[in-house]
């Protein structure tokens, strides 16, 4: 039978599951190509409804044609949009990212700003691409970045009983050291991806078994020898 922990604290449990995590997914780097942080930026923003395979096939041509703040803001808007294309939502995109590069020539001096409340200011972006561009493009940890996986997973593993994401964010803000908040994204999103799916969970593989409120005991036929030792 399976025993779960998850009568201890919630925060106990959260550095639980960042340990398994860490354990599980040793590395945890951004998966957009990016040289600077204006290419991060604009990367993370093409990442919107699209997967990040989907934005690196696309931006080679488009960084190579336009590499920076400067370009972008220059450039025929029709350019822009023929080259992201194939991550949706094209006409929006190119939009806000031409937007958002003049906004960063104008204000900023063709540097993209190291603040979450500038950042915010810059049309097409919100706190999750905020929290991405300030952890990797500065190693500024500002705050969790909360996608359609870490909000599922972080509900399922009784982190949060929010709903919007904002509010998701500011429970894992206090549950998780603050050095690991990027990682943690990137590591539940693994997770998400791997094994926490949204339809059909693999529990009876999960390593987060014994930790999570969500378990479907249907799927588990005994605990892994690794978790028990360490229950
Ligand atoms: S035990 Fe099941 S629901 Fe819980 S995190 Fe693992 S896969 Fe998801």
């Amino acid at each position: 039978m399976v025993t779960t922990r998850r009568s201890g604290s919630k925060r106990q449990r959260a550095l639980e599951i960042l340990v398994r995590l860490k354990r599980l997914y040793p590395e945890a780097p951004c998966t957009l190509n990016y040289e600077t942080p204006v290419q991060l930026l604009v990367a993370t923003v093409l990442s919107a409804q699209c997967t990040d395979e989907r934005v690196n096939l696309v931006t080679p041509a488009l960084f190579q044609q336009f590499p920076d703040a400067a370009a972008l803001a220059g450039a025929e808007l029709s350019e822009i949009e023929n080259l992201v294309r194939s991550t949706g939502f094209y006409r929006n995109k190119a939009k806000n990212i031409q937007a958002a590069c003049r906004l960063i020539m104008t204000q900023y001096g063709g540097l993209v700003p190291q603040t979450m409340e500038e950042l915010l200011q810059l049309p097409g972006v919100a706190r999750k691409t905020a929290n991405v561009v300030l952890a990797h493009a500065f190693g500024i940890h500002a705050g969790v970045t909360v996608d359609t996986h870490v909000k599922r997973l972080s509900q399922r593993l009784g982190l949060t009983k929010q709903t919007d994401p904002i509010r998701i964010e500011q429970d894992l803000m206090k549950l998780i050291p603050q050095p690991d908040w990027e990682n943690w994204s990137i590591r539940l999103i693994y997770h998400g991806r791997a094994v926490c799916n949204a339809r059909n969970p693999a529990c009876g593989s999960c390593a987060l078994v014994d930790l999570c409120p969500s378990v479907d005991r249907s799927k588990i036929t005994q605990l892994p020898m690794s978790q028990v030792a360490s229950s």
